[in-house]
């Protein structure tokens, strides 16, 4: 079911997930900027969460930050994420993680782009990309 809750212990991420994937999804780690596999990515299609598959963001609203981490305008759908205040490291930012399984996202800020002024960025191997499918027949 796509709304219920992916709950699992840190045992059983740790043996779904790269080591990196566990740093960031669940320790809300930080990929090093411009190192991720999505940060220039232009083509279509939908970014899952890479913990529970849960479709995040579209290509449709990504755009080029300059910032070196995936970012993107709004998420594909609101409920699909949560926003939470993080005053980690001295600093007062909004948490984005995953609404189904609570899976550490990056960070929201108000710098963004129209239409809606957000930057979402995003570490890349918190997601899974799954390109457009060409139209069948
Ligand atoms: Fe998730």
């Amino acid at each position: 079911m796509q709304d219920e809750k992916v709950v699992r212990t840190d045992d059983e991420w740790r043996s779904l997930l790269t080591p990196e994937q566990f740093r960031v999804l669940r320790r809300g780690g930080t990929e090093p900027a411009g190192t991720g596999e999505y940060t220039d990515l232009e083509k279509r299609g939908v970014y899952r969460c890479a913990g529970c598959g849960s479709e995040l963001f579209s290509s449709a609203d990504k755009f080029h930050s300059g910032s070196g981490w995936p970012s993107f305008t709004q998420p594909l759908k609101a409920e699909a994420i949560e926003e939470h205040e993080d005053r980690s490291f001295g600093m007062s930012r909004t948490e984005v993680t995953c609404a189904r399984c609570s899976g550490h996202l990056g960070h929201v800020f108000a710098d963004g782009p129209d239409p809606t002024g957000l930057r979402y960025c995003i570490n890349s191997v918190a997601l899974s990309f799954v390109p457009e499918e060409a139209d069948e027949g």
